[in-house]
């Protein structure tokens, strides 16, 4: 097995080195300049105002040229900003913009640049006053621009970008004009900016998704705070765990399309390293509470509650699985020690993506392609058929192998398992006889996250349960079995089944 003493230090060190990692460095290229503009003659540089160029336009009078990097810095998706090169008039009028440099992913494996380009135009003809929101066609108050589909993130970034970036172009150009009026020309425009934040007008769009989230992220605290009770009720828990695997798959899957990725971490690393921006992190605000639960139910019960409860693969995984095993077919798992050993690729595919993004997102977010989840919930299969091909083999694969992809691949779950050492609660009962000699519940997990020797391997559990459903079961677990058979021969009284466990606590014996 892959010794955790070499892994995490080496975790460690790329996660610093990737926060610490430079984000792109801009000049405005006055050929890119005739690009954006090409009736413009040369552009040149405004005095006092650093990265802005103005220039004469027929017809137009007085444009200002500048690059978004050297005003404003919003994380994106990547954590990184896009940067774009923007003409707009002294008065305040976008008159053309393009994107120059941009670490978003899901733009190099899913969306084309002129895809990018095509969103980024729609900004043409509209004005630094407007108050300009993906989505918002037909608000009072508001301009609305199409989205990109599947980059929402991104297309609001791109959108915060354009419009903060002008708004303090204007400013300060209007400040340079009201000093050195000659230099820069006295048709000048300052804006009213609206002020409502993006991320505000992002929540208000999503208020139903985040209503029923947040019911639902309730409902699941009080389920593991009543987890002893609840498995108790054999058939209430098994459908209740059914309705709730439908509802991640079909509502934060699909509907939300709130699979969290690796990627996210990584972005996550950069925002830290560019200055971090609550802003980015919130505009997505189903993403954003997902993450805040898995922070705080990794550091009380492990990784194992998002795993088994909240990442829509890993539910349709378990559908599946469930699926096939209700049809008879019984699957079929590695022997332990193979399985211990085929862990290690995860954390492998974990460290070489951390590699990849200190040099290069594009390739990072390349090699987390190995998530199936943008094909699988993003997409929603609307991808080349490599891509496709690989999520339903997966997919295939789960009916022989339960989670083969959550046990052996997923970075993401070998990210969170890290985090899991440093858990608070250890609620998974076991008994003295659990390994010695008893393995149904060691057989039974679908993860093989318990040892025959007895033991949860916390890094691995997903917490589903289902252990527990057997340790409190009279009929399935060995030690109670035979504590109902001596009940029910009179050698016991009704109630004598309470004793300790293995941990010293309440438990059956
Ligand atoms: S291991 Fe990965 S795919 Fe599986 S449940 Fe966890 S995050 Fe989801
Ligand atoms: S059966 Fe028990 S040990 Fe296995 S994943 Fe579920 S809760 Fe964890």
């Amino acid at each position: 097995m892959l010794s955790y003493r070499l892994v995490l230090p080496a975790m460690l060190w790329l996660a610093v080195g990737l926060a610490l990692a430079p984000v792109s460095a801009r000049a405005v290229d006055e050929t890119a300049v005739q690009q954006l503009l090409p009736g413009v003659s040369a552009a040149a540089p405004v005095p006092s105002v650093p990265g802005l160029f103005s220039a004469d336009a027929p017809g137009v009078g007085r444009v200002l040229f500048f690059e978004t990097s050297d005003f404003v810095h919003i994380p994106a998706y990547s954590g990184s900003p896009v940067n774009l090169l923007v003409g707009l008039t002294a008065t305040g009028e976008f008159l053309a913009a393009s994107v120059q440099a941009h670490a978003e992913p899901i733009l190099v494996v899913g969306i084309t640049d002129s895809d990018l380009q095509a969103f980024v135009n729609q900004f043409v003809g509209k004005r630094a006053s407007d108050a300009i929101r993906v989505g918002a066609q037909g608000r009072e108050g508001y301009v609305g621009i199409d989205g990109l589909s599947g980059a929402t993130i991104t297309a609001m970034v791109i959108t915060r970008t354009i419009t903060r970036a002008a708004e303090q172009v204007l400013a300060v150009y209007a400040a340079a004009a009201a000093t050195a009026a000659p230099v820069v020309g006295a048709e000048v425009s300052t804006v009213a900016v609206p002020t409502e934040p993006e991320w505000h007008w992002s929540w208000q769009q999503h208020r139903v998704q985040v209503s029923v989230l947040v019911v639902a992220l309730f409902v699941l605290l009080l389920v593991l705070f009543l987890q002893d009770w609840l498995v108790q009720h054999k058939r209430l828990f098994q459908r209740f765990r059914l309705a709730w695997l439908v509802f991640t798959v079909v509502f934060i899957g699909w509907v939300c399309h709130a699979q969290l990725s690796v990627v996210n971490l990584l972005g996550f690393a950069r925002n830290l390293a560019g200055g971090f921006s609550w802003e980015s992190l919130l505009l997505d605000p189903v993403v954003f509470l997902l993450w805040a639960f898995v922070a705080l139910s990794i550091l009380l019960w492990g990784r194992g509650v998002y795993c088994g409860w909240l990442c829509p693969f890993g539910a349709a995984q378990e559908l599946l699985s469930k699926a096939s095993r209700a049809l008879g077919f019984a699957g079929w798992q590695f022997p332990h020690a193979v399985h211990e050993r085929l862990w290690a690729i995860k954390y492998l595919i974990l460290l070489a993506i951390l590699g990849l993004a200190l040099d290069s997102m594009a390739n990072a977010a390349r090699l987390a392609e190995v998530e199936p989840f943008k094909t699988v919930f993003v997409m929603q299969f609307d991808r080349p058929p490599a891509y496709v091909l690989y999520a339903v083999l997966l997919l295939v694969i789960t009916v022989f192998n339960s989670k083969f992809y959550c046990k052996y691949l997923c970075p993401l779950g070998a990210a969170l398992s890290f985090v899991t050492r440093f858990k608070v609660f250890d609620w998974l009962r076991r008994r003295v006889e659990c390994g010695h000699p008893c393995q149904t519940c060691a057989r039974e997990c679908q993860i093989g996250a318990i040892r025959p020797t007895g033991e949860i391997i916390d890094n691995e559990c997903h917490y589903c349960l289902d252990c527990q459903v057997t340790y409190w079961d009279e009929h399935r677990c060995p030690p109670l079995v035979r504590k109902r058979k001596k009940r029910f021969q009179g050698q016991l009284p009704e109630h004598a089944v309470i004793a300790t466990d293995a941990a010293g606590s309440r438990r059956e014996s």
